[in-house]
């Protein structure tokens, strides 16, 4: 019996995840639960699951959480109720809840970084979902990993698809895999991109994406935020930093391939010219359970992928012109330091004003490149955990900034 802490458990990964522990109880249990502000989800999810701790990132909201689970039907009632925490504190509280082996990292954005942290000291091995915290803090993130010997499992399709390419090679070593030290015998990876939202759409088109159209994903279910990040591919560009850092590839190695029927997760060339790939209709539940299962292989009753039924698999470049984001998340990667963390921030902050209708989405990338024009002269090559949220919380801020000055315009002016 593996003992979860879910972070997230009200979004796309933290409700796959607890899918799969219902699919498999005699195997998976769950010990902590975390989330934002969804409390009737989250109440659900604590009477079916009984955890022994449960975080909400809005403290205020703790109160009410109790009130509510208080005033539950007793047989409904979890007695005793679980340990309930708030703010962050509470979030890497439940991150490093001592009875947990494996901590599914669902947050989104970077305000996954210190419960994702406080999970690696507290020795725990990760599913890691929330891409973010990697991209932002990888050079915080990996020696604390080192140093703790936490595993990180990557939950992402494309590294996952990786990862278990890597694991029938001769060379594999999970702990090389795990900590961003050169994989040996990796040439080359390539990540496939499904195109996103957009990826029938001219160029030209994309300066009257509206939300609706940037949040209908043609293969994949997912957050909001991830969605909008697919349409930009901005999503393949912190998979491409985040591959930089989970396998210790240099980005140069590192290719996005469009592949419109998301059938092969991605692919992995080796120093001898074999490639390798990992295929599975798109469905995240099947990187989570590996992360979950790991180093086995459970036994699913999920529908088999019939190669026929798929007919045919393409593949093509993808147009630097019609996604900006791709090179700005590979120059920010190159860059380093806190360049990543700039990048990341400002997207995030970016796809947020999009969301709430404040920008266009050709906005997001021009934010985007004018942050990480500027953070270039404050550029910490080798940061610590300040410099990286220092750096967020300024690029936030100019993001902000810019778009309420000259640097966006309100989406009814850009339609008009
Ligand atoms: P969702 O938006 O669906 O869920 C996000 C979760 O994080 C919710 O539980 C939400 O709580 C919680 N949350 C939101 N803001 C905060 C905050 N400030 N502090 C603490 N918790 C917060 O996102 P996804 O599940 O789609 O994505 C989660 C992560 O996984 C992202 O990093 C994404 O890039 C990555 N990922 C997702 C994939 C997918 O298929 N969805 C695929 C690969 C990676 P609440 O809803 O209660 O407010």
């Amino acid at each position: 019996m593996k003992a979860l802490s879910v972070l997230g458990s009200t979004g796309s990964i933290g409700t796959q995840t607890l899918e799969i522990v219902d699919d498999f109880p005699d195997r998976f249990q769950v010990v902590a639960l975390t989330a934002g502000r969804n409390l009737n989800l989250l109440i659900d999810q604590i009477r079916r699951h009984r955890p022994e701790v449960v975080a909400l990132a809005d403290g205020d909201l703790v109160a009410t959480l109790r009130e509510r689970l208080l005033a539950l039907d007793p047989q409904d009632r979890p007695a005793p109720l679980p340990v309930l925490l708030g703010g962050c504190e509470g979030l890497c509280a439940a991150a490093a809840w001592p009875t947990a082996d494996l901590v599914v990292t669902g947050i989104v954005g970077c305000a996954g970084l210190l419960p994702t942290l406080a999970a690696i000291r507290a020795g725990k091995d990760l599913a890691l979902a929330n891409k973010e915290t990697l991209i932002a803090a990888g050079p915080v993130v990996l020696p604390e990993l080192a140093r703790s010997g936490s595993r990180l499992l990557p939950a992402d399709s494309e590294h996952s698809a990786i990862f278990q390419c890597l694991q029938g090679t001769p060379w594999a070593d999970t702990a090389r895999l795990s900590t961003g030290i050169a994989t040996p015998g990796l040439r080359r990876i390539q990540l496939t991109a499904s195109g996103g939202a957009f990826r029938d759409w001219d160029a030209a088109d994309l300066v009257k994406a509206t939300v609706a159209d940037a949040t209908s994903h043609p293969n994949w279910s997912m957050g909001r935020k991830i969605t909008v990040d697919s349409a930009s591919l901005m999503n393949k560009g912190l998979e491409v930093i985040e591959a930089h850092y989970l396998f210790g590839i240099d980005y140069d190695q590192i290719e996005i391939i469009i592949h419109p029927q998301s059938i092969i997760h991605s692919m992995v060339e080796l120093v001898d010219s074999s490639v390798l790939a990992q295929l599975g209709w798109p469905d995240m539940k099947l990187p989570l359970l590996y992360c979950l299962s790991w180093p086995e292989r459970l036994e699913t009753p999920w529908r088999r992928l019939n190669l026929t039924e798929v007919g045919q698999l393409s593949f093509r470049q993808p147009d630097p012109a019609k996604y900006p984001c791709m090179q700005l998340a590979y120059a920010a990667g190159r860059a380093g330091g806190t360049m990543p963390a700039a990048m990341n921030a400002a997207n995030e902050q970016a796809v947020a004003l999009f969301l709430e209708e404040q920008i266009t989405f050709m906005d997001i990338p021009r934010l985007i490149e004018r942050v990480c024009d500027r953070h270039r002269v404050d550029l910490k090559a080798d940061p610590a955990l300040a410099d990286v949220l220092a750096t967020d919380a300024w690029a936030r801020q100019a993001v902000r900034e810019l778009a309420a000055g000259s640097g966006a315009r309100p989406v009814a002016t850009a339609a008009g």
